[in-house]
């Protein structure tokens, strides 16, 4: 399969580049409230420790606002803030963060949202037009009788041409729904009309387990045809899972290669080891690696070299332990009590030697200089979007 990545505009949001051919990044929000800074900063350093590029924390309220610089204080990876409702929270977040994430469905007039594009603007960070299924403007939901692909992609094609037509363009957009099939075609609709950068997702996605299916199938489908340059995986689960499923998604698909790619044998009756154990305890214990290696876990010797081959290194069990191989030739024995922890050690060795992969780039595209005057009203667009594959 060859993936040609969707032209688009490359904005910066702190240290990280979207778009623009920049590697796919992951991000992931918080879920204590920010005034809680203690647990908020804690879980924050748990994402970063995962890999967690880019992380968003909601902003509902004025003692929320108030807490991000404390917050932003003790963090090293960029910080995005997330509003709804009352656009003086982006007001007094734009201060703070690296970039804002407002839904122009529930922000009100189209004064609010001049302001805090004036607002971002003058703290030089770009913006994030978050449209969602659950929010659309009532004129498109009685354009469309209900939330459609269509009516999504139309909503945030409207807000581009708007913000356009007061020069501002330093953005990205996300058109998010629950449904795979809606997502999908919202965002294939958007990436036909505009090029801006896409922050990909299935919102609300589900628990851990079907969650990372859907989104697997609504960002596999995606990222295969060129679409998304930074992605979250929405769970209701730790946050750390997603940013785990994020690269899993993106390494399935050769997009990013970041971290460990755990080949597990699905055993059979020839089984010797605790393959799924081993496999789980491994992707724990390695998560803190960022260089890009292929370790196997393999249930026996007889097929296990074999069909590791294509791994960097793994074990294979055997009577009494099992066998260390690196690059399908066998390294040494080992005993059944020492396997992990020797292999452990040997990962980590691998990785020093070949140096810790860092994907960030640093090129910053020209912020826009003048806003113009801000339109009465939101524009509506009038055009023909373009039909989507499966009809
Ligand atoms: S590696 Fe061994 S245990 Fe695992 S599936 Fe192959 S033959 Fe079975």
């Amino acid at each position: 399969m060859h993936i040609t990545r969707r032209n688009t505009k490359a904005i910066q949001v702190g240290g990280v580049k979207i778009g623009g051919g920049a590697p796919i990044s992951v991000q992931s929000m918080t879920i204590p409230h920010p005034q809680d800074v203690k647990a908020t900063v804690a879980q924050i350093q748990e994402l970063e420790e995962a890999g967690c590029e880019l992380i968003r924390v909601a902003v509902p309220d004025r003692e929320a606002a108030e807490a991000l610089p404390k917050i932003k204080a003790r963090m090293t990876v960029p910080l995005i803030a997330d509003i709804h409702f009352d656009h003086r929270l982006a007001l007094q977040a734009a201060a703070v963060v690296d970039c804002v994430r407002i839904n122009p469905g529930n922000i009100g007039p189209w004064w609010k949202m001049a302001e805090v594009v004036r607002a971002v603007t003058d703290h030089g960070i770009p913006l994030r037009l978050g449209i969602n299924g659950g929010s659309l403007e009532r004129p498109l939901l009685e354009k469309y009788g209900y939330p459609t692909a269509e009516a999504l992609a139309e909503s945030a094609l409207n807000a581009v041409h708007a913000l356009e037509d007061v020069g501002f363009t330093n953005l990205k957009v996300s058109v998010k729904a629950s449904e795979v099939h809606m997502a999908v075609d919202a965002y294939w609709l958007f990436a036909h009309q505009s090029n801006y950068p896409l922050h990909i997702g299935i919102t609300e996605a589900g628990t851990a387990s079907t969650g990372a299916v859907k989104s697997a199938i609504g960002l596999g489908w995606l990222l295969a045809h060129g679409i998304g340059d930074t992605l979250r995986v929405s769970l209701a689960a730790d946050p750390v899972e997603e940013v785990r499923v994020g690269f899993e998604i993106l390494k399935s698909l050769e997009l990013r290669h970041r971290g460990i790619n755990v080949i597990a044998c699905p055993t059979c009756g020839r089984v010797e080891i605790d393959v799924v154990r081993m496999a789980n305890e491994l992707e724990k214990r390695l998560g803190h690696i960022k260089t890009p290696l292929n370790v196997s876990v393999l249930g026996c010797v007889v097929n296990g070299i074999g069909e590791g081959k294509e791994a960097d290194i793994g074990i294979a069990g055997g009577q009494g332990g099992g066998i260390l191989f690196k690059k399908g030739k066998l390294v040494r024995k080992v005993r059944s009590e020492e396997l992990m922890d020797t292999l452990i050690e040997e990962v980590e060795r691998m990785a020093e030697e070949q140096g810790e992969a860092d994907s960030r780039q640093e090129n910053r595209d020209a912020l826009p200089t003048s806003l113009g005057t801000p339109s009465p009203a939101l524009p509506t667009v009038n055009r023909d979007l373009p039909v989507l594959p499966n009809r």
